[in-house]
């Protein structure tokens, strides 16, 4: 191998979905951009992989890690296919308690399949909160057979989805909620799927230093985060890994995006501009 990757982008999705609103990407542009990321030969890593370019193995320059948060019904209907079509691989962050139990719906990959209906964010969050959930969410059944096609590994991102911080006014107790949460999601990982990693996604972007150390002592060491200012090379931190959160734009987008957040020079001026326009914003 002659060259091998300076920083490697984290992408970050949620919904791939008809259904139009936020943290959404239609099922056209996303085709489009996996696509254009196969086309020029990109390759998606898995999370080990990911973790292994961290400490410094040589992975190819052309590598991104495709992550999905939440764990939609629609993950399944419509960007399963798609990787699946062409040979793409993503990292699937599962909040392990709003997984339902019943059999696999049809995809849109199975021809003549009727598919099922799909929630928007905002409709997902309120069948969430009416007890709806399986109308929004994966089932195991489907997580299982996305894993076994190899387009979807499975880690966590907590059992409940919750602002630990928001859970009680006395830190510790917090603390206790989050060792709680933690665990009940390694262990229903364990239980469904036979294994459990030490990759791991922060709910709602949100952690500080002191949830960093209960999640590593329960035995997680890589955490992504929201944050997108921010370049993941050799050498740096596990417990802070940057994602750029992609747009319901086409493949055109996501390749400069991707070249803008990974080159050397131009990525950190590009990450410095972000970060002055913010600033800017949060003065006006
Ligand atoms: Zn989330």
């Amino acid at each position: 191998m002659t060259t091998t990757a300076y920083c490697v982008p984290v992408l970050m999705y949620h919904h791939v979905s008809p259904a139009a609103g936020s943290l959404t990407t239609s099922p056209e542009n996303f085709e489009c951009q996996i696509a254009s990321l196969a086309r020029r030969g990109y390759r998606s890593l898995t999370a080990e992989q990911f973790a292994d370019f961290l400490a410094g193995a040589p992975t190819p320059a052309k590598s991104v890690l495709i992550t999905f948060d939440d764990g939609y019904l629609d993950n399944w209907v419509y960007a399963h296919p798609v990787l699946q079509k062409h040979s793409m691989q993503a990292v699937l962050f599962l909040i392990t308690g709003l997984v339902g139990e019943d059999v696999a719906r049809p995809h849109a990959g199975q021809t003549g399949a009727e598919v099922p209906a799909v929630l928007g964010h905002l409709q997902s969050k309120a069948a969430i909160a009416s007890g709806a959930a399986d109308l929004a969410m994966l089932r195991w059944a489907e997580v299982r057979a996305m894993q076994e096609a190899g387009t979807f590994e499975v880690h966590s991102h907590t059992h409940t989805h919750q602002r630990w911080d928001l859970t009680d006014d006395v830190r510790e107790v917090c603390l206790k909620n989050l060792t709680q949460d933690l665990s009940d999601s390694r262990a229903t990982l364990q239980q469904q799927l036979g294994s459990v990693s030490e990759h791991f996604c922060w709910p709602q972007g949100y952690f500080a230093q002191d949830y960093v150390a209960v999640a590593q002592s329960v035995g997680f060491k890589y955490f992504y985060t929201t944050v997108a200012h921010g370049q993941n090379l050799v050498g740096v931190s596990p417990a802070h890994i940057y994602r750029v959160a992609v747009r319901n734009r086409g493949g055109a987008w996501l390749l400069l995006r991707i070249w803008f957040a990974a080159h050397p020079m131009v990525g950190p001026l590009y990450n410095k501009w972000k970060l002055w326009k913010r600033a800017l914003r949060a003065k006006a």
